[in-house]
């Protein structure tokens, strides 16, 4: 047998391997291992096995890795899709599919010394003082780590080693688990009696698993080796209902009690699930939700966190309960996607919306995507959950590819807020001058105080101010590095650059013509805090962004203080928009909602209107009111959001997409050319351009309607699977490409952010819907242009930062 592997350093190939008899039978798809790579060693995994090997003189694996292989053949098949569909190289894609703690050659478990106490059969023989002291505490425990009984008996290690000696103990090295939520004590939860709309979501969600069940699940048979389900030898798409659900309810409408349900079931048929959240709503309250159901009573079941703040070696530990099976439900952000859980039943996607999902280096995949695609390939049922579904996904409920469940009231039926939008320009005009505080939200945080409750201002601008401008000269600080202007912090007296970090001492007159009189345009979170300390003395103010936020506790700390009532306002960015429950809470004010309309970016409007939505959701109990101030009170984004309209607004929106050809009526790939010469950048960007149209061209006069070359992508550019095509039927990659009929390309041109830390930044957008062919394309092209070493290429398959 020859092992096919595919390294570690990216080479966009496979090399071959001889399999040594003493690895033999270790070696699987899957494994990772050491090999022989010119005059030095490196890590890779075996992608394949082989009879015979087109090359002589094969050079032997030199070591396997862990006992079970890593990677199992269901996560590598995602890989493989993971590297065809981002268009990267196969290495990249699975380097990330493995934490980093656990691809490391040596075992990552960490191991300590135990004393255990060994059966005795007569006398304990005569021992000195201090060896009895410790036979005692041995007696009593009967097994202790080594450095536990030095510390209780004051002992040294030399006296342990004599009663070893004597046969009364061993010393072992044993492993030790780490587990980073040892020191909660969590109570056991049971399931809530549901409302009608809880209720008639799962038991949608459970039919659909009752039906992929019976259909002998590809879930089951999923241990071991027997069929790995690779690209081509999937049957597509599980014929019957659609296995995709999208769960449409209210902040508060408890969404998150569905989910446990649904888990539940999923447990139950002896399947396991996967939950992803966005990294800053993966709190403490929320995994203690989960823990609390399924660590304890009737489950048992072992929950396995996995995020960026555990250590690396808690980070390995988790993974490895999962691996064993030992952890069957798994909760976590993005790359929780890649957990090794099989049997796999179902898999939630918390705030489906968020733009975290996307991973903004390569490789740029989209987790809630790579969900439904890993829900297709190993027949699990997939939830994504959101107060304000992402256009995609409701695009797809429109065009009967996923089934949407809605939940329109909120648990303890508790009425919507009462959404208020004042008019900023006529605020202004009113009052002669700037407002920051508008007068109806200075009432209502004014009521809010007397009657001793909380209030929540929103701002998504961190600092004192956006600019400098002279009133003169029209001098204004920019960044040095970055075709962006510094935003004025004045605690710390600096001008910062919000995008490379950049800091310059804030002059007190213009550098460039001496006038004193320099002014601070536009408004970030550090002003509003201090506006409203002057207007409100006796109220305790706090301020929550990156700024305040210096250490992962304080996060924690502010919102434990708010939640106590230590605080009467909290002032923040999109921090505190995000799935938080203050009961107290009865105000929110938006203090500029149009800050993010302005930008250049198709979605600014569904951006501002999800924003406003999330944050107007934090509004609680009985007389929840929000207060929304802007310059463009009329914006369907604010207007929509006012009337709790989220169909509202996706028809207006989707009109608008329709027109513009953007997403998801099409798909995206975005080309960004970088370098520090620009007039390099942008040759180098129009001849990426040339070379592409090319390679289209060719292939549209080579084409050879074979049905291996037609793909899944039919006539019309629709997508299957949920709008994201699959890779079964994709053609080789030596095939010739089919050509793209429907592609846009606009640019190159500089991006937006025509410069960031230094580098120049053109880009080039490609508009299509047959993403799949255009994406084989591009890896060719990435291939083949020679580009030179001080110009970089990115491609971002459905972007979601265009700037
Ligand atoms: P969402 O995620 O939709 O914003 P949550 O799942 O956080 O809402 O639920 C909000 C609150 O309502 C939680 O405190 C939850 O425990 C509670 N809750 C959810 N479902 C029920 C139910 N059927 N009966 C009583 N309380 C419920
Ligand atoms: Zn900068």
């Amino acid at each position: 047998m020859v092992a096919r592997v595919t390294l570690e350093i990216a080479l966009r190939k496979e090399f071959d391997y001889a399999i040594p008899p003493e690895f033999a039978d270790r070696i699987e798809v899957g494994s990772r291992v050491k090999v022989p790579f010119g005059p030095r060693e490196v890590l890779g995994v075996v992608t394949a096995l082989v009879e015979q090997s087109t090359h002589t003189n094969l050079r032997f694996i030199a070591n396997v890795i862990g006992r079970q292989s890593q990677v199992t053949p269901r996560i590598l098949a995602l890989a493989r899709w993971i590297a065809d569909y981002y268009c990267c190289p196969v290495e990249i894609a699975l380097k990330s599919v493995l934490p980093d703690a656990v691809r490391k050659e040596s075992s990552g478990w960490r191991e300590r010394l135990y004393v255990r106490v060994l059966p005795r059969t007569g006398e304990v023989p005569k021992l000195t003082k201090r060896q009895a002291d410790v036979w005692h505490v041995m007696e009593e425990w009967r097994e202790l780590p080594l450095q536990e009984l030095l510390r209780l008996t004051g002992a040294t290690g030399e006296t342990v080693r004599r009663l070893e000696d004597r046969g009364l103990v061993t010393i072992a090295p044993q492993i030790s688990e780490r587990d980073p939520y040892a020191n909660e004590t969590i109570l056991a939860s049971q399931p809530l009696a549901l409302n009608p709309e809880q209720a008639r979501a799962l038991e949608k969600v459970v039919a659909a698993m009752d039906s992929l069940a019976r259909k002998g699940g590809k879930g089951e048979g999923a241990k071991g080796r027997s069929d790995p389900p690779l690209p081509g030898s999937l049957s597509p798409f599980p014929p019957g209902p659609p296995a995709v659900f999208l769960l449409h309810g209210v902040t508060g409408s408890g969404k998150t009690e569905v989910y446990l349900q649904a888990i539940a079931q999923a447990i139950a048929q002896g399947k396991g699930a996967i939950v992803l959240v966005p990294e800053i709503s993966l709190t403490p309250q929320t995994v203690e939700r989960f823990k609390a159901r399924f660590n304890s009573g009737q489950f048992q079941t072992i929950v396995a966190v996995l995020h960026s703040h555990l250590s690396a070696g808690e980070r390995h530990d988790e993974w490895q309960k999962i691996r064993q099976g030992r952890a069957r439900i798994v909760i976590g952000a993005r790359s929780a996607i890649f957990a090794p859980v099989e049997p796999l039943g179902l898999l939630v996607v918390d705030e489906e919306h968020e733009h975290s999902y996307k991973q903004e280096e390569s490789p740029r995949y989209q987790a809630r995507d790579v969900a439904v695609v890993r829900g297709q390939m190993e027949g699990a049922v997939v939830l994504l959950g959101s107060a304000t579904p992402s256009m995609e996904s409701f695009y797809n409920v429109r065009r009967g590819k996923y089934a949407l469940l809605e939940m329109t009231s909120r648990v303890d039926d508790q009425k919507m807020p009462i959404v208020r939008v004042v008019d900023l320009r006529a605020e202004n005009r009113k009052a002669r001058g700037v407002q920051i505080f508008s007068e109806k939200l200075k009432e209502a945080i004014t009521q809010r105080l007397e009657r001793k409750e909380q209030s929540i201002l929103f701002l998504n601008r961190r600092g004192w101010s956006a600019s400098l401008q002279c009133p003169s000269c029209g001098y204004v600080a920019e960044c040095p590095n970055c075709s962006v202007s510094l935003t004025f912090h004045r605690a710390a007296q600096k001008l910062l650059c919000h995008i490379c970090g950049h800091t310059a001492p804030a002059p007190r007159a213009c550098p460039k013509c001496a006038n004193p009189a320099i002014r601070y345009a536009g408004l970030g979170t550090e002003r509003v805090e201090d506006t409203l300390i002057k207007l409100f003395p006796q109220a305790r103010v706090k301020r929550m962004d990156s700024d305040t936020l210096k250490r992962k506790e304080d996060y924690r700390r502010i919102l434990g203080d708010f939640r106590s009532g230590k605080i009467d306002i909290l002032v923040g960015t999109q921090m505190i928009a995000k799935g938080l429950h203050f009961p107290n809470v009865t105000l929110v004010g938006i203090v500029h909602a149009d800050l993010s309309l302005h930008i250049p970016d198709f979605r600014a409007g569904e951006r501002t209107f999800q924003l406003l939505t999330q944050v107007a959701g934090r509004a609680g109990r009985g007389e929840g009111e929000v207060i929304v101030q802007a310059f463009t009170p009329f914006h369907p984004a604010i207007q929509y959001a006012r009337r709790h309209d989220y169909a509202g607004f996706y028809e207006q929106e989707i009109e608008y997409r329709e027109q513009l050809k953007y997403p998801p009526v099409a798909r995206i790939a975005l080309l960004v050319v970088k370098g520090r010469n620009e007039e390099k950048v942008a040759f180098w960007a129009e001849h990426l351009r040339r070379e592409l149209e090319k390679l289209i061209a060719d292939a549209a006069s080579s084409k050879t309607e074979s049905g291996e070359t037609k793909g899944r992508e039919n006539e019309s550019g629709e997508l299957d699977l949920g709008g994201l095509e699959f890779p079964s039927t994709l053609p080789p990659v030596s095939a010739p490409s089919s050509p793209i009929r429907d592609l846009v390309i606009a640019g190159p041109a500089a991006a937006p952010l025509a410069r960031a830390e230094t580098f120049y930044r053109y880009q080039i957008m490609l508009r299509t819907r047959q993403m799949t062919t255009l994406s084989r394309h591009l890896a060719k092209l990435s291939e083949s242009i020679q580009l030179p070493d001080d110009v970089t290429l990115t491609i971002d398959i459905d972007p979601v930062n265009l700037a």
